[in-house]
């Protein structure tokens, strides 16, 4: 049968947040936009996104732009491009009040205005009071946004391509993005979607990180395995900052799912075996409200050193049960589901075990503020990709430098799935043509799908899923050391080799979820040789990246971008940006809380 084509102006690979948001950019401007889920749009992983969005709306406490620009910086210990995060901060207000207009139920104030609670990382100097910035729908806010956005797409026309997995990004010989191969995975039969414009929004990864282990989990959902990332990777991109992977300081213990930060912002607080909120010592003014990375360190510190509750010391509790059960019902009532489910507890009367659990990648494809994919050229400054955007959690903008702050991913994935859709819209102008797909360049994606029809006996999926993940937060966790990572890597290099041994045992076509397991278990061996490559160079501690052996940040040699590409597993490094558009730049500081 020959091969199935389709034809778009845009094509959008991935429908979370970030897709979504631009795919409303692009169809109301009459553009023919397709969007590819490899799952029903509204199961992306947006949708568990609990605490909410960062707007310095000012509705509780005083707050500004500037402020929460400042609080990005600091929170990315600098690593942030600020250019970008001046961009974010500016439009955060708007973006909130857009959402609002599509149907996103905010929870409110007596006054009406929209509620904002605190989160980690917020400043509380402005007159003594912590500032209060997460916009939120109770703690179901991602649920909201993404419903919404998926509705306002279908009064748009945006048209989608439900369940069909994306393989590989088509390119011609002069590196234009003509679009991708997807698959019908029900049917099994390839399709090719040929667009002018190709926006990767797939999302994270965290299925780098094994799931249901004592102590090792993850937040995220089963699908988030970096495949667009991989892509990139595939059609010569790097892989910006990888070395920098968020871990959420309160996944349930056991489990890893989360428990909103937004726990800790209605007023809960953590301790330790003996009852004391530990907190205190390690960040004695924003104590629980701390960021993520200094959180999280510091509860593997209380456990490392015998201070963990239950009967193995293996957790510490996060208490709301003060919080009374009003409050809890009102604002936290997912993460009181969760526990009654998962637990069979009921946080408001009893502490919540927890651990901190892998969560969120800072990495990602190089990106810039117009959602423009950006590549080395020589010594000469970075060039945008023809044809070729990312937005969301897989791109790099970067944001988030070297730790995320909570509510900052759904702010980003907003506002530059927005500003990619602008992008593209020039780029249409000025494109008004599909440029011709010669055969060889389908050659590379084809023989990608291909190799999963090869049957018989061999090394097994599940096998070396396992072994990676298990690779991974052994050698490349919370706390990281060279000789650890050296050998991380060579176990690395010798899951490579297994992968080319792995076979099939269903080689049926419909619906065979294994073909999908395969190709997805590749994408992840690559993003976690990206990952581990550019932490075991990086030889400082910064943010998310502590080195048991370089304890302090180095400005003086660290203060740059890696990039790692997959030809040779080669490493670049580039300068971090440190203008903003239109403030002063905030230089490197001590970073405490
Ligand atoms: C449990 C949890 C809670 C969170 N809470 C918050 C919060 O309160 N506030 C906040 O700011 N951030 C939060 N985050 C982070 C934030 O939700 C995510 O970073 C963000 O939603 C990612 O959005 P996205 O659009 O980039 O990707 P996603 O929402 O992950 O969507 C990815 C899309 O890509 C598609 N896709 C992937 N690969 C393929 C492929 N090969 N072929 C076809 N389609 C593909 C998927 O089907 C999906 O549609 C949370 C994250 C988690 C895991």
């Amino acid at each position: 049968m020959s091969l199935q084509r389709r034809h778009f102006d845009s094509l959008i690979l991935g429908a979370g947040g970030a897709g979504l948001r631009a795919a409303l950019q692009l169809a109301e401007a009459e553009a023919r936009v397709a969007v590819v889920s490899k799952v029903f749009p509204t199961r992306s992983h947006t949708v568990a996104a609990q605490g909410g969005v960062n707007a310095a709306l000012a509705n509780v406490s005083a707050d500004n732009w500037h402020w929460h620009m400042y609080d990005t910086v600091k929170g990315s210990d600098y690593l942030g491009d600020q250019d970008a995060i001046e961009y974010m901060c500016r439009a955060a207000s708007n973006i909130v009040y857009e959402l609002e207009h599509y149907g996103v139920p905010f929870s409110r104030l007596e006054n009406g205005r929209i509620y904002q609670r605190p989160f980690g990382g917020q400043s509380q100097n402005f007159g003594g009071d912590q500032a209060s910035r997460t916009c939120a729908a109770a703690d179901r806010t991602g649920h909201a946004i993404l419903h919404s956005l998926y509705q306002q797409n279908i009064r748009a026309k945006t048209h989608f391509f439900d369940e069909y997995f994306a393989i590989d990004l088509i390119r011609d010989a002069e590196g234009v993005i003509l679009g991708a191969l997807v698959l019908d995975i029900a049917s099994g039969e390839p399709l090719l979607i040929e667009a002018k414009t190709t926006l990767i929004a797939t999302g994270g990864c965290g299925q780098l990180f094994r799931t249901n282990t004592n102590t090792n989990t993850n937040t995220n959902a089963h699908i988030n395995t970096g495949d667009g990332m991989a892509m990139a990777l595939r059609a010569g991109i790097p892989l910006q900052d990888m070395e920098f992977f968020q871990f959420h300081p309160t996944g349930i213990a056991g489990k890893g799912m989360l428990i909103t930060e937004g726990a800790r912002g209605e007023g809960g607080y953590l301790i330790n075996a003996e009852g004391e909120r530990f907190m205190e010592r390690y960040a004695p003014n924003a104590r629980d409200l701390a960021s993520r990375d200094v959180v999280s360190r510091s509860i593997a510190t209380e456990i490392r050193e015998g201070r963990g509750c239950g009967p193995d010391k293996d957790h510490v509790l996060l208490k709301v049960d003060h919080l009374g059960e009003a409050v809890v019902a009102k604002r936290l009532p997912g993460i009181r589901d969760t526990c009654r489910t998962f637990l069979h507890i009921d946080p408001a009367s009893e502490p919540i075990p927890v651990f901190p659990t892998a969560h969120y990648v800072m990495g990602g494809i190089p990106s810039n503020r117009f959602g423009e994919v950006v590549v080395p050229v020589g010594e000469g400054p970075e060039e945008a990709i023809p044809g070729l955007y990312a937005a969301g959690e897989c791109a790099c903008v970067s944001i988030h430098g070297a730790n995320r702050l909570g509510g900052n991913s759904l702010l980003d994935i907003l506002v530059f799935g927005r500003a990619a859709g602008n992008r593209i819209i020039d780029y249409l102008k000025q494109n008004r043509f599909h440029r011709p797909m010669s055969e060889s360049s389908l050659e590379a994606a084809m023989a990608r799908l291909q190799r999963w029809d090869q049957a018989g006996d061999g090394e097994r999926v599940d096998q070396l899923s396992s072994d990676l993940k298990r690779v991974m937060e052994s050698h490349c966790g919370v706390f990281r050391t060279e000789q650890v990572m050296h050998e991380g890597i060579e176990a690395l290099q010798q899951l490579r080799r297994r992968m080319a041994e792995v076979r099939l045992n269903d080689s049926s076509k419909v619906f065979n979820t294994a073909r999908v397991e395969a190709l997805e278990l590749e994408n992840l061996m690559d993003i976690a040789m990206a990952t581990m490559m550019a932490a075991e160079a990086r030889q400082e501690s910064r943010g998310a990246h502590s080195r048991v052996d370089y304890p302090e940040r180095d400005d003086s040699n660290w203060l740059k971008h890696s990039l790692y590409f997959l030809q040779d597993d080669q490493l670049e490094f580039k300068p971090v940006r440190t203008n903003p558009l239109s403030v002063e730049s905030f230089p490197p500081k001590p970073r405490v809380y």
